[in-house]
């Protein structure tokens, strides 16, 4: 088991410093309920510090050589791969999620993404014309945007920082990063890792609680560009205090996401897809494939069919490389998915499969289906951010894509067929920024992800994001070499 240090200060200006107050708060491990460390509860002040850190390390990294950033990232992705081991086994007691999760997703997807930024600014360039009378150059350039303000939840805590710096250090931007107070273990200790091979002040990194430290960030006056991961409640807020000192700002969002299963699907493909869109991470993943569509013809042998496959899956200790299903975040949040079971119940839906806590633990979940469920009902409307999935009878195409789009979400969804056609016209017409074609939850750098309706505004994990921590600079150059002659009296 990694050893974890008794507390951790706050990252910032390329030091670990001691909240300014003192103040801290103790974190557990959501498994065992065990206190494992103690992280800083940083104050004003101290966001303050972080904030003038950023501003001070802009004014160089600004300069810097595209080269240098990707050679950053590329040793970054390089000292993450080299302590795997040790970073997934921190994740997992601070989160609770599987090992095996946190090896071969969490951190394998880390890397990936840090590499992928290192290779995709060597190859950007920006663009020119010719203009005017044929005699204005016009050159468009890409700058960075200087210090953004990013704040992340507890579902993925490395793998969203990853998402977050990887295209702040790209761009030649500065962080304040702000993760979940439940979960801020691993990247501090990233922090520790790539202390050194960082710039002072380039990534600064401060805990303790949203409605403190986080409402603070957000609204800083020294910021340059907000970045979220999180509820649309909070996401709304941020976007909200970014409009009102009108600074950009990108949101990821929640969802409840239409996973599609047509009659003529590989079963086996879609048995599997179900459990890959609402099991893994336990379901608290933003686009889980938490509204299941299956068509009338295949829906009692298909529902059966998941049952059992539920029944098989290994919930307990996380740190059990066998372990399928690990704990959810803390027991309140595992309070609030047992009573979503129960108001689905009292709407007139049927447990399938689970709908306890279970043995494991008082902060695990049984993995649960709700059958016979309409889209209008709150288990199929709501975010239940766990591994609850709802099923509903659909009929034929055209139905299931008005009930699939009957949510004010948008950020996942998958259809399973044979039938290519169905594949993608389903796909085009449902209002949601991706869908996996008989597969769920891939997230590979390299496609943007990001949402549709009250999922989002931007697309990250693909170098379509670095639009949002650059801006435009346009320099257009006269080349008639006279006088336009505008103003001579004639
Ligand atoms: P959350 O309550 O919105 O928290 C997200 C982050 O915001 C945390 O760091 C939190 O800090 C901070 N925060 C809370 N209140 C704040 C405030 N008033 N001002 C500034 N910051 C504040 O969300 P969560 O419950 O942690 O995460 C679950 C949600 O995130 C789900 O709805 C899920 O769908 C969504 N999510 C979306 C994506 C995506 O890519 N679209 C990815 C992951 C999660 P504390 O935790 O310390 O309070
Ligand atoms: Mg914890």
């Amino acid at each position: 088991m990694a050893n974890l240090q008794s507390s951790y200060d706050l990252f910032i200006d390329g030091a670990f410093i001691k909240a300014e107050n003192g103040a801290v708060l103790d974190v557990f491990n959501p498994a065992t309920g065990e206190k494992i460390s103690q992280i800083a509860d940083a104050s004003e002040a101290d966001v303050d510090r972080a904030v003038a850190s950023a501003r001070k390390a802009f004014e160089s990294f600004r300069h810097t050589t595209t080269a240098t950033r990707s050679e950053i990232l590329l040793k970054i992705a390089d000292i993450i791969e080299q302590n795997a081991q040790f970073l997934a086994e921190v994740e997992t007691m601070d989160n609770g999620k599987p090992i095996r999760e946190t090896l071969n997703v969490d951190v394998a997807l880390s890397v990936e993404h840090f590499r992928y930024f290192a290779g995709v600014i060597m190859g950007e360039e920006g663009s020119s014309n010719i203009l005017g009378n044929n005699n204005l150059l016009s050159i468009v350039l890409r700058e960075p945007i200087g210090v953004v303000g990013q704040i992340i939840p507890w579902n993925f805590p490395f793998l969203m920082a990853a998402w977050k710096l990887a295209p702040v250090i790209a761009a030649g931007d500065t962080s304040v990063l702000k993760p979940s107070s439940e979960t801020s273990l691993s990247v501090l200790e990233l922090m520790r890792l790539i202390k050194d091979v960082l710039p002072k002040g380039v990534v600064n990194v401060i805990t303790g609680r949203g409605s403190k430290s986080g409402e603070y960030l957000k609204n800083h006056e020294g910021l340059d560009k907000l970045a979220f991961t999180g509820s649309t409640t909070v996401g709304r807020d941020v976007g909200l205090a970014a409009a009102k000192r009108i600074i950009p700002v990108t949101l990821e969002l929640g969802g409840k996401s239409a996973n599609i299963i047509y009659a003529d699907a590989d079963i086996q493909k879609a048995l599997d897809g179900v459990m890959l869109g609402i099991l893994f991470n336990q379901g608290q993943v933003c686009c889980a494939g938490s509204r299941i569509f299956v068509q009338d013809e295949i829906y009692d042998k298909f529902v059966e069919k998941l049952v059992a496959k539920f029944k098989s899956v290994k919930v307990g200790n996380p740190l059990d490389p066998s372990t399928q299903m690990g704990s959810q975040i803390n027991e309140k949040q595992a309070k609030k998915i047992i009573e979503y079971v129960e108001i689905g119940v009292k709407e007139g839906a049927k447990i399938a499969v689970g709908g306890k806590i279970s043995s494991a633990g008082k902060t695990f979940v049984e993995p649960t289906l709700l059958s016979e469920v309409r889209n209008d009902m709150c288990v199929a409307q709501e975010e239940i951010f766990g591994p609850v999935g709802v099923l509903i009878r659909f009929k034929d195409e055209a139905e299931v894509i008005k009930l699939a789009n009957d949510s004010k979400y948008g950020l996942g969804g998958a259809v399973f067929t044979r039938d290519i056609n169905k594949a993608l016209n389903t796909a085009r017409a449902m209002e949601t920024g991706r869908v996996w074609i008989n597969t769920y939850n891939q997230i590979p750098a390299g496609a943007p992800f990001g949402g549709y309706k009250e999922s989002g505004i931007g697309r990250e994990t693909h170098k379509m994001i670095l639009n949002h921590y650059t801006q435009v600079k346009n320099i257009m150059i006269d080349l008639s070499g006279k006088p336009s002659g505008f103003y001579e009296v004639k």
